[in-house]
């Protein structure tokens, strides 16, 4: 079976119902369970496991070094285009939004490469709007082999593609492909896309298929979180990424964690809220059921909170970031951001406060120096 069709055997409600009807002693017990499955997960994201959140960034946090040593996985996004064609309410770059629009020249990709370097990143994520016909293959066809001179490791974050061009980023030296899944919930996902090919909700979810089959080495999920009831949608992220590791063992799975951020255009429909709490209660929800699996975290969250929560559970973060075509080279506006960061720190400052805390900031990836990607 393959992971989107599990997926959509899941039913919502019923899973809602369970997370809402677990006792604070089934809560206790799932976090100190030996191996913890997905009821455990349910158990430990669920509102009766609030109370036992210390205990749970402790064994996090023990598993997170047991498994990673002390180190944390520098990365920076490259924002390639803001062109897009969909309609996402929640997102500055949706098409209706009367911003300046920009896919960066060759010449601009180098640019932007050398101010990259020059920060001390070698791993790098490749950033771009959703538009097939004019930042599709052929565009990347001539971009990612410049920027594979410079970075070791590629990752990339862009319009779910087939399983054929996904082999052909894969030669052409991509090493993961970073696809969320915004809510899990067919409806509400209904609500919050409204224009262009992101409306197919089936087609992004069978990405990850798609993107294991044609082996690439990482594969990055999530929910956007506060578009639906964040509880239910991590239960579905928690069960994708289990799923993912069963079926597609040889690539590596990537968890992010993003909060919906303000945006121009705003972000539209009623959303949800989740407080720094039970953003921590679920890092930490999934580090213990998935020890092994990356779990990434963004420039949206504060600097306070990214120095607080990084040492229990994360293991790969973005410093730095600018969020708009061109932004390394030319710092000097955010007129064209795809959405505001709120740690702003250099990148630099980011890796010192790491250092502080007794982790090690890797701006290389092991594998790609060992040759394997
Ligand atoms: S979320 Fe992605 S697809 Fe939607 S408007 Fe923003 S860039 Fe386009």
């Amino acid at each position: 079976m393959i992971v989107a069709t599990h997926l959509r055997t899941q039913n919502w409600d019923d899973i809602a119902m369970r997370v809402h009807s677990v006792t604070p002693s089934r809560a206790y017990a799932a976090i100190h369970a030996s191996h913890p499955d997905i009821d455990d997960f349910i158990a430990m994201v669920s509102p009766a496991a609030e109370p036992y959140l210390e205990i749970m960034a402790q064994r996090a946090k023990q598993l997170s070094r047991s498994r990673f040593g002390n180190t944390v996985s520098m990365f920076v996004p490259l924002y390639l285009s803001n062109l897009c064609a969909n309609e996402c309410t929640y997102c500055g770059f949706t098409m209706s939004n009367r911003i300046k629009r920009k896919t960066l020249t060759l010449e601009e990709v180098d640019q932007e490469a050398q101010a990259i370097k020059s920060m001390g990143f070698s791993n790098l994520l490749l950033v771009t709007g959703e538009h097939e016909t004019k930042v599709g293959m052929a565009y990347f066809k001539e971009t990612i082999p410049r920027l594979k001179r410079h970075f070791p490791y590629l990752m990339m974050e862009v319009q779910p593609l087939s399983t054929e061009h996904y082999r052909e980023l894969k030669q052409l030296g991509i090493n993961a492909v970073l696809v969320y899944q915004e809510t899990y919930h067919a409806r509400r996902y209904a609500q919050f896309h409204l224009r262009g090919n992101k409306q197919d909700f089936d087609w992004r979810l069978e990405t990850s298929d798609r993107l294991g089959i044609a082996g690439m080495d990482k594969i990055g999920i999530g929910a956007l979180l506060g578009l639906a009831d964040w509880r239910t949608d991590s239960i579905m992220t928690a069960l994708h990424a289990s799923y993912l590791q069963k079926t597609y063992w040889r690539s590596r799975v990537s968890i992010a964690f993003p909060r919906l951020r303000p945006c121009a255009g705003g972000t539209g429909a009623d959303t949800f809220t989740l407080t720094d709490r039970q953003l921590v209660q679920l890092i930490c929800a999934h580090r213990i059921l998935h020890p092994q699996a990356e779990l990434s975290l963004s420039t949206r969250e504060s600097a306070h909170f990214r120095d607080n929560v990084i040492p229990l559970g994360i293991t790969s973060i973005s410093a730095g970031s600018q969020t708009q075509p061109g932004g390394y080279s030319d710092t000097s506006t955010t007129a064209l951001s795809q959405f505001d960061t709120e740690d702003n720190r250099p990148a630099a400052d980011v890796a010192a406060a790491l250092v502080k805390q007794g982790l090690e900031p890797v701006w290389t990836d092991w594998l790609a120096g060992y040759g394997k990607a």
